[in-house]
């Protein structure tokens, strides 16, 4: 089914419990979200995906969870005081604010493009020369409010891995190659925040900084430039076989030199073709040695690497794949959504999401509320509960409590019934049906075999 449009989405996933606007009962504030109780599960599920196939399966990253609030100097020897901008341009008829690549790129729908200039609601855009508007969002530490007390909250999750590496190295006893993962939120003052969860203030980021062996030539970085279309190609099929993205709406699309942030000397976007086109998902940069010599050189300290084979300090270089888990949910929702007919000819919503990314991975379901089904129902509930992220649910129709575990995508359905249990003083089978969400087949299944069954059917929980 081709995705559906992101109103859908937005309306499904406050109905059902995914996301909600923040604040909704002030008006809200600047596109901020809230989590609710199946989006925190969906959000720790795909980082906990990404955290496995990065960290916990391989034998060459380890993990970090570095502060926030950190020194400001940081974000000098990062170049993010002084690069971290964007052009913004004013409209000097309607005021509002633009950034001027997005305005040049035609991403602002409200404002058209004429041979002789720009036309906004209020009439013709006449613009502002543009500015650089630094997006770090400052705040200050302790009690007095001057420059001394400033500290930025962090845009990225890079420079705590960076200030990190001899810790890491020394600590681990780490051999290049190695990379440090992290997984955290990251804020930026975005001047035209929107489109749901795609463009936020605050949001969460998976981050890997690899290091590996400064090349022999700087010019041409052969097995430097290999690692990095290594890691272009691992991120680009996570996409597909771990989240479920199917490639005919994913593309890797390499930046133009003068697209390249301060830090990168080469930059690979993985793309998704959002419903109102492609938007970056990851971007993969070859970072070189920028970080590690600017922290090395502002803070008087070398970050360097003991190479025993040549006996010599060296400063790596780094490869980054930098993915945003907040885009990455939404396009979990998008690519999941699939409506069909029903037997009655009605239409059945249903979230297709991998078993691994599914928030509820089986809903134990007695046939009815009597209560001669409680006692085994909350008997199976609490077999399953340990293993898998279970919900048990008794109120309504069977069907409508199908529907709405199909609405919320939860792969298994449970069903206690009166074979079950038995009836008129006959014995029980104590068997319980299995029900597919795809498929909609049902097997029968004895509770004493049941976590088995389930098992299989849920690949990679
Ligand atoms: P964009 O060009 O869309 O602003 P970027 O190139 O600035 O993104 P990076 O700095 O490469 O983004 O950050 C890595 C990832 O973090 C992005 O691919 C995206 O998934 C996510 N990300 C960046 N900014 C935001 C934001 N404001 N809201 C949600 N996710 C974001």
């Amino acid at each position: 089914m081709p995705a559906p449009d992101l109103d859908t989405i937005v309306s499904l996933a406050k109905r059902r419990g995914f996301i909600f606007p923040s604040a909704e009962i002030y008006g809200g504030f600047a596109n901020t979200y809230d989590y609710g109780p199946l989006g925190v599960e969906l959000k720790r599920n795909i980082r906990e995906t990404w955290w496995r196939s990065m960290v916990r399966d391989r034998d060459d990253v380890v993990g970090l969870d570095a502060a926030l609030l950190t020194n400001p100097k940081v974000w000098v020897a990062s170049g993010h005081v002084a690069n971290f901008t964007d052009p913004l341009v004013d409209c000097k008829s309607c005021q509002q604010r633009f950034r001027l690549d997005h305005l040049l790129e035609g991403a602002y729908p409200e404002v058209e493009k004429h041979a002789e200039g720009y036309r906004c609601p209020r009439g013709r855009c006449e613009f502002t020369e543009p500015r650089q508007f630094n997006m770090m969002f400052q705040t200050q530490v302790g009690p007095v409010a001057d420059e001394s007390s400033i500290a930025y909250l962090p845009p990225e999750t890079a420079q705590g891995i960076f200030i990190n590496f001899e810790n890491v190295v020394a600590s681990m006893r780490r051999k290049l190659p190695f990379g440090i993962a992290q997984t955290r939120v990251s804020f930026r003052n975005e001047i035209t925040p929107g489109k749901f969860v795609f463009r936020t203030l605050e949001f969460e980021q998976m981050e890997m900084e690899y290091f590996a062996m400064p090349p022999k030539d700087r010019e041409n970085p052969s097995e430097y430039m290999d690692l990095y279309r290594y890691w272009v190609n691992e991120r680009f099929q996570w996409y597909v076989d771990r989240v479920g993205i199917d490639p005919s709406r994913l593309r890797l699309r390499e930046h133009a030199k003068e697209e390249l942030s301060h830090y990168s000397a080469g930059t690979t976007d993985v793309e998704y073709l959002f419903p109102w086109g492609w938007g970056e998902l990851e971007g993969i940069a070859s970072r070189t040695d920028f970080d590690l010599k600017a922290h090395g050189e502002l803070s008087g300290h070398p970050l360097t690497y003991f190479d025993e084979e040549t006996n010599q300090h060296v400063v790596p270089w780094v490869v980054e794949p930098a993915a945003g888990l907040s885009r990455t949910l939404a396009v979990t929702l998008l690519e999941a959504y699939n409506e069909e007919p029903d037997e009655k000819g009605d239409k059945r919503i249903v979230l297709k999401f991998r078993p691994n990314i599914a928030p509820i991975k089986v809903a134990v379901l007695p046939l009815s509320k009597n209560e001669a089904l409680r006692p085994t129902a909350r008997r199976v509930f609490d077999l399953l509960r340990p293993v898998f992220m279970t919900q048990y649910d008794e109120t309504q129709s069977i069907g409508r409590r199908y529907r709405r575990q199909d609405e919320i995508g939860t792969p298994l359905c449970v069903t206690v019934d009166f074979q079950t249990v038995g009836e008129n003083g006959a014995a029980g089978d104590d068997a319980v049906t299995i029900r597919e969400r795809d498929s909609q087949q049902q097997t029968r299944v004895p509770i004493s075999g049941l976590l088995e069954a389930v098992g299989e059917r849920l690949p990679g929980c």
